[in-house]
């Protein structure tokens, strides 16, 4: 009686809820399901910043309307932090956002600058919300295989000039999700050079960029030009493990950010000021915390990893993010029921990411070691 609109139904079908349904009969029959599919940290937000908040909610002048562009206090925050961990100089109040999560902006980005038919060039396998956000806007999206030949990096020199010469949008995604690759400068610059030529947004998504073993993931802002096509979105959600608390923020180029923001203020009212408050205890706290989690993702990603190998597997020991990307010998959908049905084990089939996602699945690192010993163990049982 009500039918969606086309752009709606031109979204891709929702792959998990069949994974969801698999699961739940799993569990029905009795079976101890490990859950590798969850990319949601398991781990709780540091105390101190939990402490911030709880003081933080208690301040009336809190209780208002924020601003569009969050509290001044915050954007510092963000610039220091960017300044500390990666080097590069933001002026806070015109080079700083916050966002409802990063995940939020990116969805935005595309109403600010698509119109019809305009193209958006996607990384395929990748985050969801990349394709989506573009056919949200009426726009065009076009696929870059992410290959294993490339170290997981788009082609450049394979997108047609006539393709470029209409794109508004590039996403990027390092360290990335689903695959667990990062990109080094050379990449980067060669990136920047292409959306400068060609006149294209650079939209970068830099959620994992502290989850990072024995490495230094670069800000693409680190690298020269980036400011004049470089927005870059980052978030404190897999950082300090505050995913359920919506808050993150994006930066870079300040006439891109503005367009964003002018989306925003017709949709929403920026982020609660409390929760800004907890954002700001975050950054400005010890990067100790980043530091533990890291060695715990470390310590989980050995196990996992050596496991699989045993197994016979064909597995890359990431450098960052808390993703395994697993190469298997039959289709990632086949290969997860497989899993599923004589091992116990759920993890993300590579298809729900793209089509280029064929052939491997992920498992989140979001169980703690004595589930990872157990899956391994199940998982050399099954295959070994
Ligand atoms: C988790 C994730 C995000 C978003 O997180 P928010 O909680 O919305 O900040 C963005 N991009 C990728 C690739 C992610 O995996």
């Amino acid at each position: 009686m009500f039918e969606l609109s086309k752009r709606l139904t031109k979204l891709p079908p929702y792959l998990f809820a069949e994974i969801d349904a698999m699961k739940a009969k799993k569990i029905k029959e009795g079976v101890k399901v490990i859950d590798f599919g969850v990319g949601d940290p398991d781990l709780p937000t540091p105390k101190h910043i939990v402490e911030a908040m709880k003081k933080a909610v208690e301040k009336e002048e809190h209780h208002k309307y924020p601003s569009y562009e969050g509290m001044l206090s915050f954007r510092q925050a963000v610039a220091n932090f960017y300044e500390r961990r990666k080097g590069v100089k933001l002026d806070a109040e015109k080079e700083v956002i916050s966002l409802i999560g990063s995940k939020e902006g990116i969805a935005h980005l595309p109403l600010a600058f698509v119109d019809r038919n305009d193209i958006v060039l996607v990384p395929d396998p990748g985050y969801p919300v990349y394709f989506a956000s573009t056919i949200l806007a009426d726009g065009k999206p076009y696929k870059m295989p992410l290959k294993k030949e490339n170290g997981f990096l788009p082609d450049l020199n394979a997108i047609p000039s006539e393709i470029a010469k209409k794109a508004k949008i590039m996403f990027l995604n390092y360290p990335n999700n689903p695959t667990a690759s990062v990109a080094e400068k050379d990449f980067i610059k060669e990136a920047i050079d292409f959306c400068v030529d060609y006149n294209i947004i650079l939209a970068h998504d830099a959620a994992y960029s502290e989850l990072t073993f024995d490495y230094r993931a670069r800000s693409f802002l680190e690298v020269d030009n980036a400011f004049d096509v470089v927005i870059e979105f980052n978030s404190l959600s897999k950082t300090y493990n505050m995913t359920g608390w919506r808050i993150g923020f994006a930066v870079g180029n300040a006439e891109i950010l503005n367009g964003l923001l002018k989306v925003k203020t017709n949709i929403d009212s920026g982020v609660f000021q409390a929760v800004q408050e907890a954002a700001i205890a975050a950054m400005t706290g010890s990067d100790e915390v980043i530091e533990k989690n890291n060695r715990i993702y470390k310590e989980r990603r050995d196990l996992l990893v050596d496991g699989l190998r045993d197994a016979g597997f064909n597995v890359e020991k990431p450098k960052a993010t808390f993703y395994v990307w697993c190469e298997v010998n039959m289709s990632s959908m086949e290969f997860t029921k497989k899993l599923l049905n004589e091992a116990g084990i759920l993890v993300t089939p590579g298809i729900g990411f793209g089509e280029y996602g064929e052939g491997f699945v992920r498992f989140a690192l979001t169980r703690d070691v004595e589930v990872i010993k157990e899956a391994v163990e199940r998982i050399r049982r099954t295959f070994g």
